[in-house]
């Protein structure tokens, strides 16, 4: 929603309000002050002032029902008679005949416009406050197209590359845009062109957004950034315009960065959707294809967009001259993971034999957001402990609380769950590591997590980039152990492994249509953009015949019959084994690798 401006309409009403105020107690006061010096006495009184004919030359003065006459002695007084008696009948008694009574219009002129203005006033403020409010709705339609990219507190961000660990190159890459922002001219002079754009991807939680800032950080310029997602609204159009806005913004203040987040949001592929959407993010999209173009040579402004799906990204974005430089922003290796936990502990209280190198060994495939999740709630942890320091089994923990999940320890299994579970966990285990290139181990758990009831967790010794046929064969009869197990020692299986299956066919399935694993060829078989995009998914995601569909399920139950028949072998041969773990594992709940290992020998 654009901002507008919204005065609070009580401000207004109360000056107002206080003006009435005033005047009616002016009023009031007015009343008072003529009558100061005037001594209020009962209707009695007066009458006995009438008979001693106490009254100086008999003047009495009436207005309304107020009497006001001066006695002889030079003293005013005033005296009140009921309204609707009149002051002959009242006084009848007495020798009223002589008194000179003045009659006087009674002054209650402004008292009676008060009150009969009053309804008014209050209809008047009514529809001013109607008229406001109808205000600021309406200018609230007509700043929606306004841009809602901030610039980040007025100046430059104060994130600095130093604040990044890790990404080397990525750093090295943008360290050039620093200098283009910095020192424009150098490169002017050579008669280079300044990049206009430079788009970022990875995964998320990688970092995009924490690069970019310390480009800004570094570069000691403005930081605009607006999120992809923002640019579409309810209103056809509104992207458009707040894209012209955006960059207007921006080329005034230049120069600057903008920082477009999820760029993936806008900026795919035209002329593909079939929705309503679809052309309000076209027309957004070429608004800014349009701006980047219009950008003279000198504008040193540089748009930097992030996005975790390059792949559905439209090409005219990536043509030279728009978002032509790519920085690839990956998950960290064991070295910035470690970088990585180091930044994040830069605050916190660390116990003097905390060993960050364990944790990031443990912790492949994590983001630089996951790593400063585990940090942060270890420290959490070591608060709630009350502990002066954060030390290496909170930070365990931590690494186990968001690899896994929290554990559930409130959910309760009954005896016989448990004892499935202990089993099914041993079996994915002993499978596992009896089966050549599988990852060791890490820790075997009948403590539920999420929705898992126990866990296996297998960690790699170092991390991976390339995975063989053999290593996917391994992990489909490990994956199968949980399965295999339960059907041998229960006489049939459970909805627990459902999950399991799950996986095993749709790695199996990835082996046959993704990486040419099956006697089908080196052929890829399937869009590989998966995600649905209407209308480019209807037409293209299947890109093979009915025919090859069944040669592929074909493949695919081989493979996983062929993984269920080693199981099977497996689990039959160490029947023992597998039963002595699972006691163990019952009673402990909870085993680590070395225990673990210590069975094989
Ligand atoms: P992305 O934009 O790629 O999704 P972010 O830049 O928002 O990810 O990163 C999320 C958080 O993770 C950051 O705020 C930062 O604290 C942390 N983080 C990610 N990568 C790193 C890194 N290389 N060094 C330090 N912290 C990082
Ligand atoms: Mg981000
Ligand atoms: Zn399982």
């Amino acid at each position: 929603m654009a901002r507008a401006i919204k005065r609070p309409p009580s401000k207004t009403s109360f000056v107002w309000f206080l003006i009435l105020v005033l005047f009616v107690s002016g009023y009031y006061y007015n009343n008072n002050e003529t009558n100061g010096d005037v001594k209020d006495v009962s209707f009695s009184e007066f009458r006995k002032d009438i008979t001693q004919d106490n009254i100086l030359d008999s003047k009495v003065t009436l207005s309304g029902s107020t009497i006001i006459y001066e006695t002889s002695k030079n003293v005013n007084k005033k005296t009140l008679k009921e309204p609707q008696a009149a002051l002959s009948q009242i006084l009848s008694d007495t020798e009223y005949q002589e008194l000179d009574i003045q009659i006087k219009q009674e002054d209650t002129f402004w008292l009676e416009f008060i009150i009969s203005a009053f309804p008014a006033v209050l209809i008047l403020f009514f529809f001013l406050f109607m008229m406001r409010s109808a205000q600021s709705s309406n200018s609230q339609a007509l700043n929606f197209g306004k841009t809602k990219a901030r610039l980040s507190n007025g100046t430059t961000s104060k994130t600095k590359f130093a604040d990044v660990a890790g990404a080397k190159e990525a750093k090295e890459e943008l360290k050039e845009v620093v200098d283009f922002l910095k020192s424009p001219k150098k490169y002017l002079k050579m008669g280079a062109k300044i990049p206009k754009g430079v788009i970022l991807v990875g995964p998320p939680g990688t970092g995009k957004t924490l690069l970019a800032r310390a480009v800004s950080g570094e570069a000691g310029v403005p930081f605009f950034s607006i999120s992809g997602s923002e640019f579409v609204e309810m209103f056809v159009g509104v992207g458009a315009s707040r894209v012209r806005d955006l960059f207007k913004n921006a080329k005034k203040t230049s120069p600057c960065i903008i920082f477009i987040d999820e760029i993936d949001a806008v900026g795919r592929q035209r002329g593909t959707g079939l929705g309503g959407g679809h052309d309000e993010r076209e027309q957004t999209l070429n608004q800014i294809l349009t701006e980047m173009d219009g950008f003279e040579t000198g504008a040193n402004v540089i748009v930097i967009a992030a996005t975790n799906r390059p792949d559905v990204l439209d090409p005219a974005l990536l043509r030279p001259g728009r978002f032509d430089r790519r920085v690839v922003v990956d998950r960290p290796d064991i070295k910035d993971r470690q970088a990585i936990l180091e930044v994040h502990a830069r605050k916190k209280p660390l116990k003097k034999n905390v060993d960050l190198s364990a944790i990031a060994k443990r912790s492949p495939g994590f983001t630089g957001a996951d790593l400063e999740n585990i940090m942060n709630e270890a420290a959490i942890m070591s608060a709630s402990k009350n502990l002066k320091k954060i030390g290496q089994p909170e930070l365990e923990n931590a690494l186990e609380k968001v690899a896994l999940g929290p554990e559930k320890k409130s959910r309760v299994l009954s005896d016989e769950e448990r004892n499935i579970t202990a089993h099914h966990e041993v079996g994915h285990a002993v499978v596992g590591h009896l089966m050549p290139d599988c990852d060791p181990v890490h820790k075997l758990s009948i403590i539920s997590r999420g929705q898992a009831l126990g866990i296996t967790w297998y960690l790699p010794e170092e991390d991976r980039h390339l995975y063989s046929k053999s290593k996917f064969e391994s992990e489909l009869c490990a994956m199968l152990g949980g399965y295999v197990t339960e059907e041998i020692f229960f006489g049939q299986v459970t909805t627990g492994p459902s999950n399991d299956l799950e996986r095993t066919t749709a790695m199996a399935r990835r082996m046959v249509i993704e990486f040419g694993m099956s006697d089908l060829g080196p052929v890829t078989y399937g869009e590989k953009n998966h995600e649905v995009f209407i209308g480019r998914d209807i037409g293209h995601s299947k890109n093979y015949s009915e025919k090859t569909a069944y040669e592929i399920d074909l493949r695919v139950s081989n493979l996983i019959h062929e993984a269920y028949k080693k199981t099977f072998k497996i689990v039959k041969e160490n029947k023992a084994l597998i039963t002595k773990i699972s006691l163990d594992l019952l009673e402990k709940e909870n085993i680590g690798r070395d225990e673990f290992e210590s069975y094989f020998k």
